[in-house]
């Protein structure tokens, strides 16, 4: 069971965690979790290319070192990096150390102040000990000049993408209707998301593209 809308509920008893931004602005921030996966990444990247898109890709750690040439792809074509652990750890049900052991070995490949939790499941102890971890490893002349703060980063709109059961009309229809300003999307590129994200994504950057939308990212 997943919920395509965030609940306030969860907003309100995770308030360190970005959910969605700016609510007066035209803008929309996709992400993609799970890669980089050669061809379903690539077919991202050209898709997002046509309508001049920018996005954020959160990418596993251990799909990194084993397609190193299309993660070098997603960064040239300036898009952000986000870490999402080596392993795709579940956070509720991971012990603490090993949680930051395996973000910390992904964050050596992606050296990005963005994560997101796989599942979107974690443990307050974990978004603790990691700020402060992350925090650490940045020399001082860093923390002067950039926001050396980890920005742990949810969603408010899944597109469902990841359900075999749903039909790829279905997950179009499940972000258009969920977005607004500032709304944060979550797509996959992964093999199992590909059925499902081929049909939806040029279809929603289509949709919100003529209305005067654009795509940023984080
Ligand atoms: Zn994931």
């Amino acid at each position: 069971m997943y919920l395509i809308k965030s609940p306030l509920l969860l907003k309100w008893y995770y308030p360190s965690l970005l959910w969605n931004k700016s609510r007066t602005e035209k803008v929309i921030y996709l992400t993609f979790d799970d890669g980089p996966i050669p061809n379903v990444t690539d077919f991202v990247l050209k898709t997002l290319k046509v309508f001049n898109a920018k996005a954020t890709f959160f990418c596993i750690g251990d799909n990194i070192v084993k397609h190193p040439e299309v993660f070098e792809r997603v960064k040239a074509d300036g898009h952000a990096i986000g870490n999402h652990t080596f392993n795709h750890l579940k956070g509720w049900k991971t012990d603490d150390e090993t949680y930051l052991k395996n973000t910390l070995k992904c964050q050596e490949l992606t050296q990005t102040n963005l994560f997101r939790p796989p599942y979107g499941r974690i443990k307050k102890s974990q978004i603790k000990s990691l700020r402060s971890e992350v925090r650490s490893l940045k020399s001082d002349a860093q923390l002067q000049t950039e926001n050396s703060k980890l920005q742990i980063v949810m969603w408010d709109v899944l597109s469902g993408d990841f359900d075999i059961n749903l039909s790829p009309e279905k997950c179009y229809q499940n972000v258009i209707k969920h977005t607004e300003n500032g709304s944060i999307i979550v797509f996959h590129d992964s093999l199992k998301a590909f059925d499902r994200l081929a049909h939806a994504l040029p279809k929603v950057l289509a949709y919100f593209t003529e209305k005067g939308f654009t795509f940023a990212t984080l």
